[in-house]
């Protein structure tokens, strides 16, 4: 016997009822995302190579190992998919010339893959919420994001998601730090280990993000960004830092947030919970200034976040919360050859006012019908027997209380079932 075949490491099946689970933040997401005024963008999975290394930077972990890379085998193009989509969203808006009339805000979601070490909230094919704000150059905007994530914790009703605050200055700041910073880790190369070894030269802000316990003290004396930032990065840190001080959401500064992806300046932020064991990180972004004419467009500034789905959901199910059930209106329970083409026209006329309808398709005694129509979780039966079909009737059973079943005329049909059900759903308090 053949053996059954598996999905790919890391990446995951999100079943029916996990998924259902997904279509209900996703539609708290469209609805909290529309108040911001952001538009829907949808870009493709694979693009060419060359944009995200590009784009996310040579020595970054994800351009380095990341990343599911491969050659069409028909003309030997370099494609990825994608592993994030900040580098996607600003080459569709430079290919459809989307910033010729001003500045825009869009979002996005869908899958992105890392080739990473699985592990609880880390996983190969992962799901992200991006958010893009492209042509706007103030701190206003850059906190009015901060501000935003802060009101979908509230809307989720999670708790214990703190703020990490940091600025990166300008790409010259950053050149006078990174000289300063390499001449610090040479000064101290015997206690580098062999990542930081690798990256002293290449790409030192990273050794700042380090994990080894052995490198905290290190690392915490090193050289820091904020004492080179100018007087035009500062007063744009303060500008975000007043705005969110006005709207009560505490910020912790943290001057060793770098990100791994090259692409940042000033302003970047992370959301951390400690609720979630060592993958904390639940929403990261930052302003990207130098993106856009990096791809090839007219200079622009930009700022954006993304958030990972799988850990917000697992920090939402951990608080406690459920999704609501999602159960049909009705089950349509068929016995005999007559009954079995009228349920087809009594299904149509419920489902044209409004109500969802599982037809119980496949026969099978009454009595096994009616079990399926109580494990549905569907408040009403409607019964149709070669009977019920000769009276051009059919027969309501309510599920969940002790009410008398009735018989209806086709014409009454959807009302009597509307009527049924609202006002069984009042006598439980509920709406
Ligand atoms: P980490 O430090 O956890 O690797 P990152 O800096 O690589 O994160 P970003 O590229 O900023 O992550 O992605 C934004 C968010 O997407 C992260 O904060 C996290 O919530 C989520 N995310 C990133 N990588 C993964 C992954 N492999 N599996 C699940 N979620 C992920
Ligand atoms: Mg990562």
């Amino acid at each position: 016997m053949s053996q059954t075949l598996q999905a790919v490491r890391g990446m995951n099946d999100i079943l029916p009822e996990e998924a259902e689970l997904w279509e209900q933040f996703e539609d708290m997401i469209r609805d909290w995302l529309r108040a911001y005024g952001y538009r829907p963008i949808r870009m493709p999975l694979v693009e060419p190579t060359p944009l995200f290394s590009r784009a996310i930077g040579e020595v970054t972990d994800i351009v380095e190992k990341e990343m599911y890379s491969f050659e069409d085998s028909l003309n030997g193009e370099k494609l990825t998919l994608r592993p994030e989509g900040t580098a996607s969203c600003v080459r569709a808006v430079l290919q459809h010339n989307m910033l010729y009339e001003g500045p825009k805000r869009l979002w996005y979601q869908g899958p992105m893959f890392r080739h990473e070490r699985p592990q609880k909230g880390r996983y190969r094919q992962f799901h992200q919420i991006g958010v893009e704000a492209l042509g706007f150059a103030g701190p206003d905007i850059d906190a009015e994001q901060i501000l935003m994530t802060a009101r979908l914790w509230d809307d989720l009703g999670l708790e214990g998601i703190r703020l990490e605050l940091n600025s990166l200055g300008s790409v010259e700041e950053r050149q006078q730090h990174r000289a300063a910073l390499i001449t610090y880790f040479e000064q101290h190369a015997d206690q580098l280990d062999a990542d930081a070894q690798r990256r002293l030269h290449s790409n030192p802000l990273r050794i700042l993000d380090t994990k080894n316990p052995a490198m905290q003290a290190l690392v915490e004396a090193a050289p820091k960004l904020m004492d080179y930032l100018g007087e035009e990065s500062l007063k744009h840190f303060d500008g975000v830092q007043a705005i969110l001080k006005d709207a009560g959401i505490h910020a912790h500064v943290n001057p060793r947030l770098v990100r791994g992806l090259d692409y940042y300046n000033l302003t970047v932020f992370e959301w951390v919970t400690d609720q979630l064991g060592a993958q904390g990180t639940v929403c990261a972004g930052g302003r990207y200034d130098g993106l856009i004419s990096q791809l090839g467009g007219k200079p622009a500034p930009a700022c954006g976040f993304a958030m990972g789905v799988e850990r917000l959901l697992a920090l939402w199910k951990d608080q406690g919360n459920q999704a609501s059930a999602v159960t049909p209106d009705v089950y349509l329970v068929v016995q005999g050859d007559a009954a079995s083409r009228f349920a087809f026209r009594v299904a149509e006329e419920l489902r044209s006012s409004g109500l969802a309808v599982l037809h119980h398709c496949g026969g099978g005694s009454f009595k096994s019908q009616m079990k399926r129509a109580d494990g549905s979780g569907a408040p009403l039966a409607v019964i149709i027997g070669d009977d019920e079909v000769a009276a051009g009737e059919v027969t309501l059973k309510p599920l969940r209380d002790a009410v008398e079943q009735k018989r209806v005329a086709l014409a009454d049909l959807a009302e009597a079932v509307n009527n049924l059900i609202f006002s069984t759903e009042d006598d439980d308090g509920s709406v």
